[in-house]
């Protein structure tokens, strides 16, 4: 391809978006495709002759956006939100152009410049105090597997990366048993094990771990001969939003010498509007590395998660590795290859510094206070029809409700709204029961998409009822 028709196509591409994003609504949300039927359109074999971008173009239309799930659809309720708005998308059109591989300060200084910088803005946007610097990663899972790591090589007095970890005893983590499938995970990969992964009950109005019950997992797991390794938090909770007591979890950390992780990847944006913090943020200051993911509800669009840090010479202790070819001459400069797994890092603080100029904090916070408001509203509503039930009220954007019926008809109203297309919703497990998830946070979503919902659930439940 030459230049001129990269030209030529970039504009008509980005004249195919802003169709798109306009008229996204008139499209059903989830894809509606049976397993394999996109595939099948699609030749076995590589070309062998190049085609016209023409023809491709016209097989995007044709063949892939039936396929495509519409993540930026005004009524998407599912899982948690993953926002593009437009200022973060043409940062990642120049991101990719220029396409520098930022793995060092010297292999684009600007690019880790911006990303301290922007580390510091979020930091200021989200109350944290000072002291935190950080890094973006991403994703949330890999952030939370740096600090697992770090617990580790803490724990085993820097052992662990030299030795590895035969011989060493039952390393512990401690977590609730609302967190995060990542946190698993990350145990699993980090060689401490799933079984070495000690969940503790949730529970109160903000679902939060028993800070009594982790004291006494603590103390048994001492008395076992275990060596506990670190507690990771969380402040949103994928499930039904939990959240964790933070200062009784820091005080705890603290009197047991213990490393604190908090996975805040969805709720952490939240915490850009003062008056949440005070509920859900208390105690924050105490901990040691905290992820944040501003592709969640931010609008600065995959992957940019943000891991914040008290004292990032324990992460870089445990990651920095500088072989010869990897050296650079010169002053005092900041590495981030060397905070993380990864080695190669895309240009990611382009986009964060497009979207906070773009926006503002102040528009951003309204987005998220008219998020909760609306979510709040038609929680109500839901629990006013016949037979429904709130099961867990609304923490910040997210509720869950049953339907009248067993698990078996809460899945088959999920597929069935699905199956419709005017909105999407997922469903959950809480407390052993299966539960349906609502969250508002798409960017483009106004009060009157979540409203529509409570009606297409009304049809949609009557039109599948036995
Ligand atoms: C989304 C989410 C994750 C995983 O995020 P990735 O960036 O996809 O790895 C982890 N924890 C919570 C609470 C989340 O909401």
């Amino acid at each position: 391809m030459n230049w001129d028709d990269y030209a030529h196509w970039g504009r008509k591409i980005a004249d195919w978006g802003k169709d798109y994003r306009q008229n996204i609504s008139r499209r059903p949300v989830r894809a509606q495709t049976a397993p394999g039927a996109i595939r099948a359109q699609l030749p076995n074999t590589p070309p062998e002759q190049g085609e016209d971008m023409a023809a491709i173009m016209a097989d995007v239309d044709r063949i892939i956006m039936p396929g495509m799930t519409h993540w930026q659809h005004p009524r998407f309720f599912a899982y948690f939100p993953a926002n593009a708005a437009p200022p973060s998308m043409l940062a990642e059109m120049l991101a990719n152009t220029m396409a520098a591989q930022c793995m060092l300060w010297q292999t684009s200084p600007a690019a880790t410049e911006l990303e301290g910088l922007m580390v510091d803005w979020m930091r200021q946007a989200l109350g944290l105090p000072g002291h935190f610097s950080g890094v973006i990663q991403d994703s949330a899972s890999s952030s939370t597997l740096s600090a697992v790591l770090t617990m580790r090589e803490l724990a085993t007095g820097h052992t662990g990366n030299r030795e590895g970890l035969s011989g060493k005893g039952n390393l512990r983590i401690y977590a609730s048993e609302e967190t995060h499938s990542s946190i698993d995970r990350a145990c699993w990969v980090a060689g401490i094990g799933q079984e070495n992964l000690v969940k503790i009950p949730a529970r109160g109005r903000d679902l939060g771990m028993d800070p009594a019950a982790l004291e006494q997992a603590i103390d048994a797991d001492s008395k076992a001969g275990h060596c506990p390794a670190g507690i990771i938090a969380i402040t949103g909770g994928t499930g039904v939003g939990a959240c964790d007591d933070l200062a009784a979890i820091t005080a705890i950390a603290k009197a047991e010498g213990l490393y604190t992780h908090l996975d805040a990847a969805w709720a952490g944006a939240a915490m850009i509007c003062p008056e949440l913090r005070d509920r859900f943020w208390q105690g924050v200051d105490g901990i040691d590395s905290i992820v944040f993911n501003p592709h969640k509800w931010l609008g600065i669009q995959f992957d940019c998660s943000i891991q914040f840090l008290a004292k990032p010479e324990a992460q870089l202790n445990t990651l920095k590795i500088e072989p010869e070819y990897l050296k650079t001459s010169g002053g005092d400069v900041t590495n981030y290859s060397e905070w993380t797994v990864p080695l190669g890092r895309r240009f990611r603080a382009l986009k964060i510094w497009f979207m906070l100029r773009s926006y503002g904090l102040a528009a951003l916070r309204e987005m998220i206070r008219d998020h909760i408001r609306w979510a709040e509203e038609i929680c109500e509503i839901i629990h006013a029809k016949d037979g429904f039930e709130i099961i867990t009220p609304p923490m910040m954007s997210l509720f869950t409700f049953r339907c009248p019926g067993d698990d078996d008809a809460q899945q088959r109203l999920v597929d069935a709204l699905n199956d419709d297309g005017r909105i999407y919703i997922t469903q959950g497990m809480f407390k052993g029961r299966k539960v349906i998830r609502f969250q508002v946070g798409q960017f483009d979503t106004t009060r009157d998409d979540v409203m529509m919902a409570s009606d297409v659930i009304d049809e949609v439940h009557a039109s599948i009822a036995p």
